[in-house]
C-alpha cells in the first residue's frame, strides 16, 4: 500500500461524499465527470442574463467568460478524449457546450437582453446650455 505517496497526484472529486476518482480540473476543484456535468449547469445557470437578477459589473463579466471558456474547453475535452462515454452524458456535454456558447455571445454584448433601466439621453447637450451664459 505504499503506492499512494505524496508523488502519486491522483485526486477525488470534491463534491461532498463523492469519494470517485476525478476527470476533469475547473474552478480549481475536481470533479469526476458526473460532478462535472452538475457544476457546469449549476454555475452556466447563475451567469446566464437571462436567469440572473444581479447587474454585471465588467469585473464579474471577465471572470464569467473566464469560466464560461474554460467550461466549455474541459466539456470539449471530455468528449473528445473520454472512451466510456454513456449517451447521456454524452447528450449533456454537447448541452454544455452549446449553451456555454450561447453564453458567450450574451455576454460579449450585455446590452442585448431587454432592460428596464432608464436610457441615459444627451447629457452632452445640456452640459453646452448650463455653460452658455
Ligand atoms: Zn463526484
Amino acid at each position: 500500500m505504499g503506492a499512494m505517496g505524496p508523488m502519486s497526484r491522483k485526486r477525488n472529486c470534491s463534491a461532498i461524499s463523492c469519494g470517485s476518482a476525478s476527470v476533469v480540473s475547473l474552478d480549481k476543484q475536481d470533479f469526476c465527470l458526473n460532478h462535472f456535468l452538475n457544476y457546469c449547469y449549476q454555475e452556466l445557470e447563475a451567469v446566464d442574463p437571462r436567469s440572473r437578477r444581479l447587474p454585471s459589473t465588467s469585473a464579474n463579466l471577465a471572470a464569467m467568460r473566464a469560466f464560461i471558456e474554460e467550461c466549455s474547453r474541459k466539456a470539449l475535452d471530455i468528449s473528445l478524449h473520454s472512451e466510456k462515454l454513456s449517451n447521456l452524458q454524452r447528450g449533456r456535454l454537447l448541452d454544455i457546450l452549446l449553451w456555454a456558447g450561447e453564453l458567450f455571445v450574451l455576454l460579449r454584448a450585455p446590452r442585448v437582453y431587454p432592460t428596464d433601466s432608464v436610457v441615459p439621453r444627451g447629457p452632452a447637450i445640456r452640459a453646452y446650455s448650463t455653460h452658455h451664459s
